[in-house]
């Protein structure tokens, strides 16, 4: 470890008061607090509270004046085993600083540091067209709040909590654990109070002493355009409240999508297959085509072959974020061939057929004609694609 002087490590005089060390701790530790990302420095910080850990404490302070660093050798800051941050004993507020109140992992956490209210889930089922356009839902979650009661104390009205006795109102007991590299004190949550330092003697009959209920909350959600069911949203602060004051958990909506019985969609763009007749298919039109806005007139050129693919420029689904964009609609054409046909009809096609020079039965093929043709031949010639002069 360090030996430097431990005054020049806080940077104040030898003759600084308790309060001044004290600042100029809180003042150096929020800049090399190794979560610190820009200037943190995990080295910087151990010298930092070795030092302070000696000159906080009067006693050690002038065995330290008296006889240098070497005197107050024996603290557990001068061997490799680490350094607990939790046996300061109100620095709570400097960890709070750099862990919004969270505490510094679970093991850490102090009484006096409030812990911010759990996150909760809600799971909300969309419809398709939901999902493309946005809405606005309005859902109801279970979360805890401050019982009113009690107004959060847990303790019955007209008494009050108080200290537990196993630990005397710090929330913590220290437990010496010798290993090979020597001894050192691990400090835990008290199990007694729950690491709360208080305990409550005469249970608020509402919260059954938790200071807390959970309760329904009505919230209004607005879905934006072009959500999908990989979307998330936060509803900051929605989330269970913290306790003694400290800040609420968020609410996180996981986005369910229904699948839809036309659209398929994928990324932006939104497929849909479109019938299309033989007729419409062999001489061309107009169609309606279904689009998440409504039908929309689509132009079928003529003898288009089922699997075409038409685009529909920004048709589809719009950028979430930024919904003025959109994604295009694919119509997949399929053509159908007619079925159940009347005598009429039937007649009108075989007219067609006998027009195009159509084979519609093998009698009308004179095999003996080319006696070099197989007839594989003959039969892949009668259907043979007409070209448009023939
Ligand atoms: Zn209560
Ligand atoms: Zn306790």
């Amino acid at each position: 470890m360090t030996n430097r002087d431990y005054y020049d490590v806080l940077a104040v005089e030898k003759s600084a008061t308790q309060e001044q060390i004290k600042k100029a701790f809180k003042k150096k530790a929020a800049q090399l607090h190794p979560d610190n990302s820009d200037t943190g420095d995990e080295a910087a910080f151990k010298e930092l509270v070795a030092a302070y850990e000696v000159l906080q404490d009067e006693q050690k302070r002038q065995t330290y004046d008296r006889y240098g660093a070497e005197g107050v050798k024996g603290t557990r800051f001068d061997n490799s085993a680490g350094f607990d941050v939790n046996s300061f004993g109100d620095l709570g507020d400097i960890f709070e600083y750099f862990f919004g109140g969270g505490g510094m992992g679970r093991q850490s956490r102090r009484r006096n540091q409030p812990e911010r209210g759990a996150d909760l889930k809600y799971d909300l089922e969309l419809d398709f067209l939901e999902s493309v356009f946005g809405c606005e839902k309005k859902v109801t979650i279970r979360h805890l709040e401050d019982c009113t009661e009690c107004s959060g104390s847990g303790a019955a009205p007209g008494s009050s909590p108080v200290k537990c006795q196993t630990c005397a109102g710090l929330g913590q007991v220290k437990q010496t654990a010798s290993t090979l590299f020597g001894q050192f004190v691990q400090v835990l949550p008290c199990p007694s109070c729950d690491g709360e330092g208080t305990k409550v003697d005469r249970p608020c009959g509402e919260c059954k002493g938790k200071g807390q209920l959970r309760v329904s909350k009505s919230i209004d959600l607005k879905v934006p355009a072009g959500v999908d069911g990989n979307s998330r949203l936060r509803v900051g602060g929605a989330g269970d409240l913290g306790r003694k004051g400290a800040p609420p958990g968020d609410l996180y909506v996981v986005l369910h999508v229904r699948p839809h019985g036309l659209f398929k969609r994928e990324g932006h763009n939104v497929h849909i297959t479109q019938p299309v007749s033989f007729s419409m298919a062999s001489l061309g039109g107009e169609i309606l085509v279904e689009t998440v806005g409504g039908p929309k007139g689509l132009k079928i050129p003529a003898g288009i072959q089922s699997s075409t693919v038409i685009t529909m420029r920004e048709m589809g689904v719009p950028h979430l974020g930024n919904p003025q964009k959109r994604g295009d609609q694919y119509v997949h054409i399929v053509v159908e061939t007619p079925t159940k046909l009347n005598e009429e009809e039937k007649q009108l096609l075989r007219k067609l057929a006998e027009l195009r020079g159509e084979s519609l039965t093998l009698a009308n093929v004179d095999m003996a004609k080319d006696t070099q043709h197989s007839l594989f031949d003959v039969i892949a010639g009668v259907f043979k694609p007409k070209s448009a002069d023939g």
